[in-house]
């Protein structure tokens, strides 16, 4: 039996559905985790990604899979540096500080550590190369130092209308406006560097990656042309994860990048999404000061991971109440081959916490065991 899956039933690989279709799988999944730009605090809407990113690993272990999970560090991009600007302090330094922080609220949450952890800026040599492969394909053009992808076509691969990506792109900083470019969607995969921000040589004068682009170089140089898994959350699916994905597949001619997403749903608080401009962010660090992690853990867990949803005052103390109950059945002596398989089946059918937890709080015994074993509650 397999060190990592202790007390699980093997076999259940072909089994596995994620994100609404079948995902049989061999080992080892490979799980590409879209991570933080450490420039501020761990709010919950962050920890709920990357502890449904880990659960998920987790119930894929439990199947029988090995997982290979890479989780980047964007420690090159412009908030950041405006961020230790603001502060008077260095981007590298500041990073490393936010960096430190955020790795205390995850072990906090008991989120295992990734098998990799690129930084943008080990992999800056790679997103030279994947803008000189794009450029080769006629994928991308240079205009002044900047080396832009040619993105027409990835507003309606995603599904999205053009003037919905239009709004979101502009959100998210990749200037549609900007008369540069051949199309309002090229963005840049390589763009020059002020003196003021970080820079490295490259072909087209001293400059740094595009975010999109830094994904996509971190993923192709840690775990190869494609993966099984891409998680983040939702407000990224576009454009960071659609122009990554698109990057890729353009260099490599793989497709597609990614066999499943994981795009977590929202957690809203006070009626909108937590964001430090509508003073509504809820730090991973304040909660576990009055409650136990395990229970800040369930309450991100015992929902549906795709859907969007709001933060209530007595929300923790209940998932803490449910905690308890679990257990309480996990002390009782039952042995029920049957309920163990019906949690696992809850658990490899979409990550269907809920029906797990309800199953486990029934059955007790070994079959309680096992989820808060592989949930990582015990
Ligand atoms: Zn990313």
């Amino acid at each position: 039996m397999n060190g990592d899956v202790v007390g699980a039933p093997l076999g259940h690989t072909d089994r596995i559905r994620l994100a609404g279709a079948a995902l049989p799988v061999v080992s080892p999944v490979r799980f590409y985790v879209c991570g933080i730009t450490p420039y501020d605090v761990t709010h919950l809407g962050h920890a709920a990604t990357f502890v449904w990113a880990d659960a998920a690993a987790a119930v894929l272990r439990l199947a029988g899979a090995e997982t290979m999970t890479c989780r980047n560090v964007t420690d090159v991009d412009d908030v950041l540096t405006r961020a230790a600007v603001e502060r008077g302090r260095h981007y590298d330094e500041f990073a490393l500080e936010q960096e430190y922080l955020f790795g205390r609220d995850m072990t906090a949450l008991r989120v295992r550590r990734p098998n990799h952890e690129p930084r943008a800026r080990h992999h800056v040599g790679q997103v030279v190369q994947l803008a000189a492969a794009l450029l080769a394909t006629g994928r991308a053009y240079e205009r002044n130092g900047t080396v832009y992808f040619r993105g027409s076509d990835v507003p309606d691969r995603a599904g999205m209308a053009r003037h919905d990506a239009e709004r979101l792109s502009a959100e998210f900083g990749d200037r549609p406006d900007d008369p540069a470019r051949d199309d309002p969607f090229d963005v840049p995969v390589w763009r020059p560097s002020g003196d003021a921000e970080p820079g490295w040589p490259s072909p087209w004068g001293r400059g740094r990656p595009g975010w999109h682009a830094e994904c996509a170089a971190m993923a192709l140089g840690v775990l190869g042309a494609a993966v099984d898994v891409l998680a983040g959350g939702e407000d990224l699916a576009f454009p960071h994860h659609a122009y990554q994905a698109a990057m890729v597949e353009a260099a490599t001619g793989v497709r597609p990048f990614a066999r499943a997403q994981l795009p977590v749903g929202t957690v809203r608080a006070a009626g909108a999404k937590m964001a430090k401009s509508t003073g509504n962010l809820v730090l991973v660090s304040d909660l576990l000061r009055d409650h136990q992690p395990a229970a800040v853990r369930l309450l991100l867990l015992d929902r549906s991971w795709r859907r969007p949803w709001e933060l209530h005052d007595a929300d923790v103390a209940n998932a803490a109440a449910r905690l308890e109950r679990l257990y309480g059945a996990a002390g009782t002596a039952a042995a029920s081959p049957v309920a163990v398989e019906a949690v696992t089946g809850a658990l490899v059918d979409d990550l269907d916490v809920p029906r797990a937890l309800d199953l486990a709080e029934e059955a007790g015994g070994d079959a309680a065991r096992l989820l808060l074993r592989t949930l990582a509650l015990s």
